[in-house]
């Protein structure tokens, strides 16, 4: 594929860079050689299955996903064949065990996360939303016959899910949430649903909408799994947001709740409070802390073509120039430390050892140093950046969304802040 901007860049845009690049030994008898792709050999900490997973990931998104993001980002569409594919590969909830699941550590899940966002935040959104949000979720609070009932077509992406907690009024304080479920005034083992959530990754397209809403005799959040399916007309709307400026390959919308009718069977049984929610996004949170560096290490590999092909006085490359250089190399130290402390906190949550503020530390680290190195990566291109065929510009804008759902930066700062001192600055 050419770019349109020819006229001042005739080279090709590399759509398959990461198959495109031949593999590098990290050692050989000339001593171990640099990869600036893996500076500090992160690939040496892999299980041979895990090596075999990002594979397996890669090249799914390279070969299939990554020609179709440019129109779907035109377009503001997000294809739901993508999580069908991906169920046929195993791809969805991959870590979990049972129910047609892979059960694959947490650093082979991150390294699909981070195999999926090197080619778009929005394609990692969907996936997550399905498999760390929403299988997650029923996966660890469900009771057997919701698990028995949702999994298995979930892994499948046969079924899709949607996590529905944010709200107009309520979005870093979700505690505060209005949504109700109270007894159904004639129906007995049923409640009715009423509220509103909105920015709800995947709402227009779900089947099944993981609802969290306060009981209104006892002021307590509960899970349910609403099925759009059993939703009387009028009970329940699922407007798209549209004409968003980041994750525009995703599909965002709201979740409108009027007397919805679902039945306690639908609730989770024994999950009461906040903790339900924040389970499910400290697993979601791990996944965008590997995805993210998937989207930055997209961007420096771009750059890098890119800063080699063009060339700019005395027919220089700009990728001679010192200021360039300096670019490259604090994109490719924060990719790799931002690897590195991902594949640590992944194996300590798989040995039991992680606390939720790690996952808040790396979740914040490795989205800030994402975001901030890819408006910094950005400057490489020139006025080219602002063509979308280059699509580093389409990566800044998802990293900004990146940064702020799932808890916004400054408030996991609020999360180590209150682990370090004590004391919580929330109110
Ligand atoms: C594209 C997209 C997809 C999303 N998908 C989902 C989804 O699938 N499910 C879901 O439930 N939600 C989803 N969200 C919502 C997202 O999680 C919220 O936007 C996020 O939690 C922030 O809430 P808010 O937008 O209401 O911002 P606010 O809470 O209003 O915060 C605005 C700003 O104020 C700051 N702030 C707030 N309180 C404090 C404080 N005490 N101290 C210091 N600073 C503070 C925040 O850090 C932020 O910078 C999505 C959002 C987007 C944009």
């Amino acid at each position: 594929m050419f770019c349109q901007a020819a006229r001042r860049c005739s080279r090709p845009v590399a759509t398959t860079l990461r198959l495109a690049r031949p593999k590098r030994s990290y050692a050989s008898t000339a001593g171990p050689m640099f990869d600036w792709e893996d500076p500090l050999a992160t690939k040496t900490l892999l299980t041979e299955e895990e090596l075999a997973i990002s594979e397996t990931a890669e090249r799914y998104c390279q070969e299939r996903m990554l020609p179709r993001v440019l129109q779907a980002y035109r377009d503001e569409h997000y294809d739901a064949a993508i999580l069908t594919e991906m169920g046929e590969l195993g791809l969805l909830g991959a870590n979990l065990e049972g129910y047609g699941c892979a059960g694959v550590s947490t650093v082979a899940s991150g390294l699909i996360t981070r195999a999926v966002e090197r080619v778009d935040s929005g394609y990692r959104s969907g996936m997550s939303v399905q498999s760390s949000l929403v299988m997650g979720g029923i996966h660890a609070f469900g009771s057997t016959e919701q698990k028995e009932r949702f999994l298995p077509s979930m892994a499948q992406g046969k079924m899709l899910g949607c996590f529905g907690l944010t709200e107009p009024n309520h979005g870093s304080d979700p505690g505060s949430m209005e949504a109700t479920a109270r007894p159904h005034p004639s129906k007995s083992g049923y409640v009715l649903l009423s509220g509103a959530k909105t920015w709800i990754t995947n709402s227009p397209i779900a089947d099944v909408l993981m609802v969290w809403a306060k009981m209104q005799e006892t002021g307590k959040i509960r899970g349910f799994l609403v099925e759009r399916k059993n939703c009387p007309t009028g009970t329940l709307e699922t407007p798209p947001i549209k004409n968003k400026n980041g994750l525009r390959a995703s599909i965002t919308g709201m979740i409108q709740l009027d007397d919805c009718p679902v039945p306690l069977a639908n609730m989770f049984p024994d999950v009461e409070g906040l903790s339900g929610p924040f389970t499910c996004l400290n697993s979601a949170r791990m996944g965008i802390a590997f995805g993210v560096m998937g989207a930055l290490e997209d961007c420096l590999a771009r750059a890098r073509t890119y800063a080699l092909e063009r060339r700019q006085f005395k027919n220089n490359p700009i990728a001679k120039y010192q200021l360039v250089q300096k670019k490259l190399s604090d994109a490719a130290t924060d990719a790799s430390y931002g690897v590195l402390a991902a594949i640590q906190v992944s194996r300590l949550k798989d040995e039991g050892k992680a606390t939720p503020e790690m996952i808040s530390l790396i979740k914040r680290q490795n989205c800030d140093r994402a975001l901030v190195n890819a408006r910094t990566l950005q400057e490489i291109f020139g006025g080219n950046a602002v063509s979308d065929e280059y699509a580093i510009g389409r990566h800044v804008a998802n990293l900004f969304v990146t940064q702020t759902y799932e808890g916004q930066s400054d408030i996991h700062s609020l999360i180590l802040g209150r682990a370090i001192t004590g004391i919580q600055a929330f109110v």
